[in-house]
């Protein structure tokens, strides 16, 4: 039995995602950015809630934790590099680790950048990875607490996944990245479609997420910063792939 992903949209532009395993009933919730609209998705579905999986401590991916796990008995699981920062954690996550859930892997991986300690969940038979604000569709999180080193060696690893994983990244910010990732390559044939469906789809008030690495190795700028023709393009041949990141990153800052 397929495990099912549910799009949970949030606040004003987050997301959290349900991950479902039918023949059990078991359900994991990847963040809470809030209560409510997460306790309705369940309700409708008739599903209870087992496990709260947490990406990193910033509020927006946070806040809901107390009131779901007061409601559900989830328990709480959560990067120990972070643990004193993030609500009580049940168990805590090392990178390289990995869990079962409802009887499927789910491996750990450490995306610090963002912020240092987040982490992003890829699980094998759900063909996922929860990536919240570190790998984002046609972007990236901003980096805060890492360097930009450190956050083009976690994109680099995500990067490196099956390229039909979908990645399910923590915020609606797509259109504004397509905006922003045409300037830096305006004649990418694949990234102008992109726009085009991304304008299409929020018109119809639909996510823009989860969306498949193949396409985000294609159109996502800040995974392309390896690429000859990237560098040239920013005025840096001879720049390395984290210096070319990092300039792509600082024009987005500015942008
Ligand atoms: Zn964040
Ligand atoms: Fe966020």
């Amino acid at each position: 039995m397929p495990l099912e992903i549910v799009t949970v949209p949030c606040r004003t532009d987050n997301y959290a995602y349900l991950l479902h395993e039918a023949s059990n009933g078991a359900t994991a919730l990847i963040d809470a950015p809030e209560a409510a609209p997460i306790e309705a998705e369940l309700a409708a579905r008739g599903w209870g809630l087992e496990a709260i999986w947490i990406t990193h401590h910033h509020d927006d991916h946070i806040a809901g934790v107390d009131a779901l796990r007061g409601a559900f008995g989830a328990r709480v699981l959560g990067a120990a590099a972070d643990a004193h920062r993030l609500p009580p954690l049940d168990a805590t996550l090392e990178d390289g680790s990995a869990f079962t859930f409802a009887g499927h892997e789910v491996q750990v991986m450490d995306v610090s950048g963002h912020t240092i300690g987040h982490i992003a969940f890829y699980v094998p038979d759900a063909g996922a990875a929860f990536t919240a604000d570190s790998l984002m569709a046609c972007g990236c999180g901003r980096v805060f607490e890492g360097t930009m080193p450190q956050m083009w060696g976690s994109l680099s690893r995500l990067a490196a996944l099956p390229r039909e994983t979908l990645i399910c990244s923590g915020h609606e910010y797509t259109a504004a990245n397509a905006r922003f990732a045409l300037t830096i390559e305006p004649q990418n044939a694949a990234l102008i479609s992109r726009n085009e469906a991304i304008i299409a789809a929020r018109a119809a008030g639909q996510p823009t997420v989860p969306s498949p690495l193949a396409l985000e190795l294609e159109t996502n700028p800040f995974l392309r910063a390896n690429l000859p023709e990237m560098k040239a393009g920013l005025g840096l041949p001879e720049a390395s792939d984290a210096e070319a990141f990092a300039e792509i990153r600082r024009r987005k800052d500015a942008f």
